[in-house]
């Protein structure tokens, strides 16, 4: 048996993997296979596999026998194809060694470059060169990487602050600058990088206590375990944790042979799209450096160039483009470009090396793109054939995430406040989108402010991948360096957020938390306002415009092609007019729940609301909420006139009442006494009277309107009363009548008697007829249960999946932040199950109560309205189980649309899957066998529906 393969070569126009076996060779290694078969120039190099991560944690950080071996063949095939050797003194070859996990994960993990360089070989380089100053820049900045990633991080050791060995090694490195009276690291002489390597050295030994490795193979196999480790490092995991990146899929890592933007002027390097992540644009965009190396150009230390002429913003008129300063390699650049476009059908993010006049590229990945960028290139790329291919319309759907349109529907600054604000500096447009928040200075401040409810600008000089915990809880991100490829623009960039880079007007003090910009001194805790699309800062707070998804062509486009795609329908949870009005903008198609409770908090309404909670007498009752039948008439006029005759579920009363009483004060209860003409004891009795310990499975839902019939009696009569004068008036209305929390047939029997009660005599009373229909929530698992029966007399489910999640867990949806983190750390739950539904379980009662609800009504109308409608995940649960509908707040309406399409790509997918591998089954009887069981399975489910 030939030994496991933990080695795949690549270059020399040939490579053992290709673009398909990422889960194997991590992104980066399998598109670096792939470009080097496609004949682009590629540094040879090699690929150690994601499967030998997982060896490496399963035995104690450990390598596989063989891999040394593999590891020794593949460098001897680099030094051929380079004419260099590794570890060679006269003629060396450097490598770098990086990280690559299937997804990318930017700057979450460790890189070294320059590996190889030692006292054996740097005089070889030196003579081989004729550059003595290159070659000590290179082994000093081997030197820092190497002691920070491998020497420090991998090591596990957590320095106290301003004690890192990286800052350490810089702050030397300034003291130098300093001394020599220099600014730039560039001004260093061969001679002062000498010494610096020296004194670095002697740093590094007398804080980490080891000396920095001389041997070539050491600096290696130190690389490739610090990447191994940094996959475990702090910021991977709190990486994965967000986008949901499992752990057993492991990095893999990348050595190849180094080549250098460093080496003069005729060398360079740079970070390029295909098309601009910003906008979508079809335009080749990026940026470069002369005479850097790649780290240069993202960690932000200097400002990048535009790639080309025809990308310049304004401020950049004057610098010269790779376009202008060396105009054969940018054609060169840009015919791989659009080769690569071509061949992976998709926008390309690409980092390149010039080293002095031969182009280099060193990665290509599917760039990140943001929500207005996704989808203006699906449509344009299906709308017509550009560099060379054309993608099919449901190609183009799929490409755009659910999550993604959210950006589009964010708010932007008022152009006229904006114009009045006073300004305060202008940056690179990193992300767009509006956003006022409260200026804070560290990752840690941005999470801590977040936590307790406040909107906070993070302002940073640069972010690290140390600070991605509070750029997520930032409202936007602000930084003074870096370009439209710095670690902050890609975050950004990858979760929608606001962002503006580069602001070099900005001089942060984050020690003292405070910012001077253009005569302006800000503290921690000012409020100012970000306009992430044009890259400028105001002072204070601006107002903001909603989104207006409406004016951008290609949003509509593609959301024509979602709804002939889908089959679910989409309404929206609202109680206002107003509401409903944004959502049908949005595409909604009717109301799946107006929670009546909502419409009660409303000063006018309130006291009335609170003298029919504490009447003792049906009388006194019936006279309060006599005072509230106009209100909620009128509520309900408003809403159907909104929806224009499309489909309006209204919720009864369903809240515990202790909602609307709460803790009043003494000076309410003495007003409430006074209306009620009782004395204040009494309220106070009556309000101890409805305490309740557990007040979500106490006195509420239809049990409100089973105790005090007159409560549903008024509701009722409100929303009859409304529908007919809206009928008079030749208003289309088709009002859904829904009772909550219903457990037994009986309790629904008992509500829809008095719903039918009314709605007969206001009919008969207006002398207009219109129809309507009577259903219940189905969120106590019973109901589930007893669907079968509920559905003989219901006309409509809609599932309460807050509630129903709540009583099949047996978690209080108001409590579960208590012990849900330390639930989701110790994958005891995979999400929280109160924002994407756990099929495993509330998901079978789903089933359940669909299955039995439509074998006694075949044509039930089903939908869903807890939080879950908007989930993405859920809603496409909710195509496969057969519902009709899903319900969500009119900004997640567009998300449900794109995700029912996604439901019914994703099942197309999987038909065609199953019928390619049946195709191949088909001869074999056990298959036949396997495929007639749903059917028994449904036949079984459904006698015990009907029992
Ligand atoms: C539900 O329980 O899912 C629901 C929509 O009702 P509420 O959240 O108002 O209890
Ligand atoms: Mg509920």
């Amino acid at each position: 048996m030939s030994p496991t393969k933990h080695v795949y070569f690549f270059g020399g126009g040939k490579a053992d993997g290709d673009a398909t076996m990422k889960n194997l060779l991590g992104g980066k290694g399998a598109n670096l296979a792939e470009m080097g078969k496609l004949g682009i120039p590629v540094p040879p190099g090699f690929t150690i596999t994601t499967e030998v991560c997982t060896y490496y944690y399963a035995n104690k950080r450990k390598y596989p026998a063989e891999l040394d071996g593999q590891v020794k063949t593949s460098i001897a095939q680099m030094n051929k194809l380079m004419g260099v050797t590794f570890d060679d003194p006269k003629n060396p070859l450097l490598v770098s060694v990086r990280s690559g996990a299937r997804t990318s994960m930017p700057g979450m993990m460790e890189t070294v470059l320059n590996v190889g360089l030692t006292s054996k070989t740097i005089p070889g380089l030196i003579a081989k060169t004729q550059n003595e100053r290159f070659v000590w820049d290179a082994y000093r900045r081997l030197i820092m990487m190497y002691a920070d990633v491998v020497m420090e991080k991998a090591a596990g050791i957590e320095p106290a602050p301003h004690e890192g060995i990286r800052e350490l090694l810089e702050e030397e490195m300034h003291r130098v600058k300093v001394a020599r009276g220099v600014k730039m690291d560039t001004d260093l002489t061969a001679a002062d990088l000498k010494t610096l390597c020296e004194s670095f050295k002697k740093i590094i030994k007398k804080q980490l206590k080891k000396e920095f490795p001389d041997d070539a193979y050491e600096q290696m196999w130190g690389g490739i375990h610090a990447v191994f480790a940094s996959w475990m490092g702090k910021r991977a995991v709190a990486y994965r944790k967000i986008e949901g990146i499992p752990e057993e899929w492991g990095t893999a890592v990348n050595v190849q042979a180094m080549v250098f933007g460093n080496m003069g002027d005729t060398s360079a390097t740079g970070v390029a799209f295909t098309r601009n992540p910003a906008t979508g644009e079809n335009l080749f965009f990026g940026e470069w450096l002369p005479n850097a190396q790649g780290e240069d150009v993202v960690a932000g230390i200097r400002t990048p160039l535009p790639l080309n002429v025809s990308t310049k913003t304004e401020d950049q008129k004057a610098v010269k483009s790779l376009e202008e300063a060396m105009p054969a390699l940018y054609k060169q650049l840009n015919g791989i470009q659009l080769k690569l476009e071509s061949h992976y059908r998709d926008m390309q993010d690409i980092e390149f090396t010039i080293q002095e006049g031969k182009l280099y590229m060193l990665q290509t990945r599917v760039g990140k793109r943001n929500g207005t960028a996704a989808i203006r290139m699906a449509v344009e790329m299906a709308s017509k054939k550009e560099k060379g291919y054309q993608i099919t319309i449901e190609e183009a759907i799929g490409r755009v995430k659910p999550d993604q349109l959210d950006e589009l529907l964010h708010p932007m600054c008022d152009p006229i406040a904006e114009k009045k604000a006073k300004f305060l500096a202008k940056g690179l447009p990193a992300g767009p989108g509006g956003a006022t928040g409260a200026i804070v200075f560290s990752a840690d401040d941005a999470e801590a402010w977040g936590k307790k409810g406040k909107k906070v600008i993070l302002v940073r000089n640069e972010t690290s991948p140390e600070d991605v915990h509070g750029m997520r809880a930032a409202q936007a991100i602000l930084t003074a360096k870096g370009g439209m490829t710095s670690h902050a623009a890609l975050v950004a960039r990858g979760w929608g957020k606001c962002c503006i880079v580069g602001c070099s007007s900005l001089d942060i003090n984050a020690r003292t938390k405070t910012l001077n910009v253009n005569g302006v001194t800000l503290k921690e805790g000012d409020l100012i306002t970000m306009n992430g699309s044009k890259g400028t800062i105001y002072l204070g707070d601006v107002k903001m415009l909603p989104a207006d998804p409406d004016n951008n062509k290609w949003y509509k486009t593609l959301m024509t092609w979602v709804d002939k795609t889908r089959k679910l329908n989409v309404r929206t949870n609202a109680e206002s007019p107003e509401d409903a009005a944004q959502a049908i903008a949005f595409g909604a198609e009717g109301i799946g729940l107006a929670r009546t409770e909502h419409m009660f908090f409303d000063p006018k309404r309130i006291g009335f609301v609170r003298q029919m909670i504490v009447s003792d007498s049906v009388e006194e009752r019936t006279k309060a909420l006599a005072n509230l039948l106009p209100f909620q008439r009128e509520d309900f006029i408003g809403i159907f006139q909104a929806m224009a005759g499309k489909a309006v579920t209204i919720r009864l009363l369903d809240p515990p009442l202790h909602e609307f009483i709460g803790d009043l004060p003494a000076k309410e209860i003495d007003e409430l006494a006074k209306k009620l003409g009782v004395t204040p004891e009494k309220i106070k009795a009556r309000i101890a009277q409805l305490h309740e310990l557990n007040p979500m499975l106490g006195h509420r839902g239809c049990r409100l309107g089973v105790a005090y019939p007159e409560i549903t009696e008024m509701q009722a009569r409100a929303i009859f009363e409304a529908a007919a004068e809206l009928t008079k008036k030749k208003v289309k209305v088709l009002p859904e009548v829904m009772v909550p929390l219903v457990g037994t047939v009986k309790e629904f029997e008992n509500q829809e008697a008095i719903i039918r009660k009314v709605a007969a005599e206001v009919m008969k009373a207006a002398g207009v007829k219109f129809k309507y229909m009577v259903g219940t929530m189905i969120e106590i698992p019973r109901a589930a249960l007893v669907a079968n029966k509920i559905a003989e007399k219901a006309e409509f489910f809609s599932f309460g999946t807050n509630d129903l999640t709540q009583m099949t867990f047996g978690y209080s949806r108001d409590d579960i932040g208590g012990f849900l983190p330390a639930y989701l750390d110790g994958k005891i739950l995979p999400a929280d199950p109160f924002q994407t539904i756990d099929q495993e379980g509330v998901g079978q009662l789903i089933q359940i109560g669909i299955e039995r609800g439509r074998s006694s009504r075949p044509e039930l109308k089903v939908g869903i309205c807890g939080e879950h409608g908007g989930d993405a995940t859920t809603v496409k649960f909710c195509h496969r189980v057969g519902m009709n509908y899903v319900s969500c707040s009119p900004f997640r309406v567009p998300i449900a649309r794109l995700a029912a399409a996604h439901a019914v790509l994703e099942e197309k997918a999987a038909a065609a899957c199953c019928k390619s591998s049946c195709k191949t089954k088909a001869a074999k009887p056990a298959a036949k066998k396997a495929a007639a069981k749903p059917a028994a399975k449904k036949a079984v489910a459904k006698k015990a529906a009907k029992k």
